[in-house]
Order: structure tokens, then C-alpha cells, then sequence
């Protein structure tokens, strides 16, 4: 049987009106307006539009978006004056730096100049070493929202076997850290990972985070186990000369063909990480302020 594709778009949908009910409530019965400040230094084609993407979303849910566009020359001392501004502002409940920085600025100092609280993409040291630990942060977009969608789908995550192919800082690491907060049993698969597609076929859940298009074939996956896919990659149309086309690092076709369920790419986790950008912030603003936090809106 063919798998069920979760459709990102319309959970992310989902989310973002969640979030915009919440901004609402918050506006009429405490006066107050969760606001997001990202900041993009350089003119890197892609940032620029996720850049505008986060803009057009944050107003859209009624926050206020504070966009900080910097020269690409732009000094380390003066972007850390511009983050130092930012954490003491108490209209900004949120603060990303697009990433990434043009060569003389140090990614990791940028990072962990943004105060823990305020740090909506969850990059900051103690907010990693809060999730490693299982204690609240703020968590990495992109996992939290392929865990939004499993939970979703499968309900409780305790006790499957769960496979994260990819170890990377933004989303292998957070991925295996918040699925085993839910009590997954967890494997983290790399390139130097032996046997990795009969460790793959004993999973419940595969999540790939690798960046090879279409890596993952039917082969790799155990009947109806459910597939996140978060690879989104760039390749030669096929049938239309000189046009691309994404891909995700998941055959689709052979895999859909095994699983029980499965995200597309485009339309999968892609939508998904700025609607948890948004939860993220309106999180950070009701915990600054003392409030309750949303339900269902953070790990
Ligand atoms: P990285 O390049 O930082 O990490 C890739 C990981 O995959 C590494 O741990 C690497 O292993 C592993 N890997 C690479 N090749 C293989 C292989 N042949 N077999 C097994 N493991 C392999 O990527 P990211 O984590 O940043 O991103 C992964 C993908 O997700 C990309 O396609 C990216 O575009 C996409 N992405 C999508 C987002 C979204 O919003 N949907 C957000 C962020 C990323 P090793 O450590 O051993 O080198």
C-alpha cells in the first residue's frame, strides 16, 4: 500500500494559525505584541529570501518583525553591538542571525552573543546543552518541527526504534536529543556508519538530514515505517533542459512504496521550520513575560 504523505503545508498552516490565535489573545488581554528582529549581513541570494519569507510570515501572524540588514563588510565589534541593542530591547522577544556569515565574522561567537531566552533558533551553547540534558530551551526549528509532525502521526513516540541519518549541529544532533526525550531508542547514522541500510530497514522511524538527493531508497526502509525528509537539494531537471528541481535526500518514489508514511520535498519540512520560528518566538515572549506557554506549540 502507498504511503500516506504528510502534507507540511497545510500542518505548517496549521501551526502558524495556532500561533496567530495566540498573538491575538495576547495583544487583547495583556497589551502585549511578541516581536522577532532577524538580522542579514550580506547580500547571499538564498538569505535574502528566506529573510523576506520570515518577514512576510512574523507580520502575518500579527508579531512585529524587526529586520536588521547589515554590509556584508559590516566590523564583528559593530554586529555584536547591534545583537547587545537587541537582547536589552524588551519589544524583541526574538533574535536570529541568518546564517551564514560571510567569512570574517565568527559564526560562534555571533551565536552565543544572543541571550539564551532570546535565541529563537535554539543555536546557543546553553540552550544545546539544556536539550542534551532534557531540561527546557529553546529547540532547533527544523527538528522540532519534523517532531511536531511524528507526534502527529504516530501519537506516543515511546519505545520506537527511531534512526537519524545526519549529525549535524542544526538538525541531526537536536533530532536524536528531542526523540529521545519523547523515549524513542535512538541511532545516530554518518558517513562513516557501517551497515547503515539494514540499520535504517529495523527502524519505526527514519528521519534523513544528509543532503544527497534521493540517498534513501525503498530498500533502506522496514514496512510501514514512517519517513521525515528533510534533505532539500538542487538538481538538473531531468526532462527540462537547463531547469532544476528539489529533491529531498529520499527516493520518493521506492520509498513511498514501503512506508507507512512519509513527507514530500518540496511541501514536507520545509514549510514546517518557519512556522516553528514563529512558535518559537511567541514561546520566548510568554516565558519572558511570565505566561503560560502555548500547548502544542513547543517540545
Ligand atoms: P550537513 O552537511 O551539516 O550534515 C550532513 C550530515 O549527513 C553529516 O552528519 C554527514 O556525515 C551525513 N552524511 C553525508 N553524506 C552521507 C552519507 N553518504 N551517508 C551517511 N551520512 C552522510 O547538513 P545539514 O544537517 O545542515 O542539512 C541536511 C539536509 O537538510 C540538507 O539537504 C539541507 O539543505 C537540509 N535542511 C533543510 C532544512 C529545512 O528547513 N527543511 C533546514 C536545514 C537543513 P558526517 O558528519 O560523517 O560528515
Amino acid at each position: 500500500m502507498a504511503a500516506k504523505v504528510i502534507d507540511g503545508k497545510i500542518f505548517a498552516a496549521g501551526v502558524r494559525a495556532q500561533v496567530g490565535e495566540q498573538v491575538l489573545r495576547l495583544k487583547n488581554e495583556k497589551n502585549i505584541i511578541p516581536g522577532l528582529a532577524v538580522i542579514l549581513v550580506g547580500e547571499d541570494a538564498a538569505s535574502q529570501v528566506y529573510v523576506r519569507n520570515k518577514h512576510t510570515s512574523t507580520i502575518e501572524v500579527g508579531m512585529n518583525s524587526y529586520e536588521h540588514r547589515l554590509d556584508s563588510n559590516t566590523p564583528e565589534v559593530d554586529l555584536l553591538a547591534l545583537i547587545d541593542q537587541l537582547n536589552n530591547d524588551p519589544k524583541v522577544h526574538g533574535i536570529l542571525c541568518q546564517l551564514p556569515l560571510p567569512g570574517h565574522l565568527n559564526e560562534e561567537l555571533v551565536i552565543n552573543s544572543i541571550i539564551p531566552e532570546k535565541d529563537v533558533d535554539g543555536f546557543h551553547i546553553s540552550n544545546v546543552g539544556m536539550l542534551a540534558t532534557g531540561q527546557k530551551s529553546m529547540v532547533p526549528c527544523t527538528p522540532l518541527g519534523c517532531l511536531m509532525m511524528l507526534r502527529d502521526h504516530l501519537g506516543l513516540l515511546s519505545g520506537l526504534n527511531a534512526v537519524v541519518v545526519g549529525r549535524s549541529n542544526i538538525v541531526g544532533k537536536p533530532m536524536a536529543n528531542l526523540l529521545l526525550r519523547d523515549s524513542c531508542t535512538v541511532t545516530i547514522a554518518h558517513s562513516r556508519t557501517k551497515n547503515i541500510e539494514s540499520i535504517c530497514r529495523n527502524a519505526d522511524i527514519v528521519i534523513a538530514a544528509v543532503g544527497q538527493p534521493e540517498m534513501i531508497t525503498g530498500d533502506w526502509i522496514g514496512d510501514g515505517a514512517t519517513v521525515i525528509d528533510v534533505g532539500i537539494n538542487r538538481i538538473p531537471h531531468p526532462e527540462k533542459d537547463g531547469k532544476f528541481k528539489l529533491v529531498g535526500d529520499v527516493h520518493f518514489e521506492s520509498v513511498s512504496a514501503k512506508a507507512g508514511a512519509i513527507t514530500p520535498v518540496p511541501g514536507g519540512v520545509g514549510p514546517m521550520t518557519i512556522a516553528c520560528l514563529l512558535a518559537n518566538t511567541l514561546t520566548a515572549c510568554c516565558r519572558s513575560n511570565g505566561l503560560e506557554e502555548p500547548e502544542g506549540l513547543t517540545a
